[in-house]
């Protein structure tokens, strides 16, 4: 039987599209942070957990940060708000930037599932990597240490994407989707949903990788890799995968499978 694949805005932040994408002409955008949950039978697997509330106990890093792009979540949408805690059996992590990792603290009791090459920005960040460990809960290098699933290894998959099959059945294929981040992290959600992370900043802006300005292109771990994924992507999209980027805009209460 087939899942069901919901998007919930876990805040947003802002950014002119000019000062992201050389010749793009100005426009103040909202760039909001999804969280996607797909419900299948006894699983309910996250990826990605959006922003935390204010205040951040994040030091200089994180008030730079808030500078570049600064953080909002409005009333209602933490992500336990959206989804209740208790029935998450795991969270798949895209990669470990701010918009990304600031509800984990709302999921000790789930499996993580990260990119191993997520565990070198842990170990030795750069100030680029943009981690801001205060927003990581006190049980998390615990977790990751003993109970995490830690994908090293990847196959050949549909479309020319490098797969791992999270549960073994071809539902949901984790994707290494290298560039933007260490470890950066896709899914291939029953066969049709790519989950596309932050492998563009939106689908319109997936084919101007090559014109991303000084500051995006600072914060993009790899070039060459990020040019050679967004190609990919459109292949995929080619193919009949439909692209659900994180700061994109999505519509709440659909199933995005059906
Ligand atoms: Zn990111």
């Amino acid at each position: 039987m087939r899942g069901e694949l919901h998007a919930h805005t876990c805040g947003h932040t802002h950014h002119d599209l000019a000062g992201l994408v050389a010749g793009h002409p100005r426009e103040r955008r909202r760039f909001p942070s999804t969280v996607f949950c797909w419900r299948a039978g006894d699983r309910v697997v996250l990826f990605d957990t959006g922003y935390a509330p204010q205040p951040w106990d994040t030091g200089l890093t994180g008030n730079l940060y808030r500078r570049l792009l600064p953080p909002h979540l409005p009333p209602g949408q933490d992500v336990a708000e959206r989804v209740d805690p208790s029935t998450v059996t795991h969270v798949v992590l895209s990669h470990l930037h701010p918009d990304h990792v600031g509800g984990l603290r709302h999921f000790p009791h789930a499996t993580l599932v990260l990119h191993g090459e997520q565990l070198a920005t842990l170990a030795s960040p750069r100030l680029r990597d943009g981690l801001l460990r205060g927003l990581l809960p006190s049980w998390f290098g615990e977790a990751v240490r003993d109970r995490a699933v830690v994908v090293d290894a990847f196959t050949p998959g549909p479309w020319g994407l490098a797969t791992h099959d999270l549960f073994g059945d071809g539902r949901y294929l984790l994707l290494d989707l290298p560039g933007h981040a260490r470890g950066h992290l896709g899914a291939l959600v029953e066969g049709r949903a790519l989950l596309a992370g932050d492998a563009a900043w939106g689908r319109d802006l997936l084919p101007a990788a090559e014109r991303l300005r000084a500051l995006p292109r600072w914060i993009t771990h790899d070039g060459a890799a990020h040019l050679a994924t967004s190609r990919l992507l459109l292949r995929a999209e080619g193919g009949g995968a439909r692209l659900l980027f994180a700061h994109d805009e999505h519509p709440e209460g659909v199933d995005l499978l059906a």
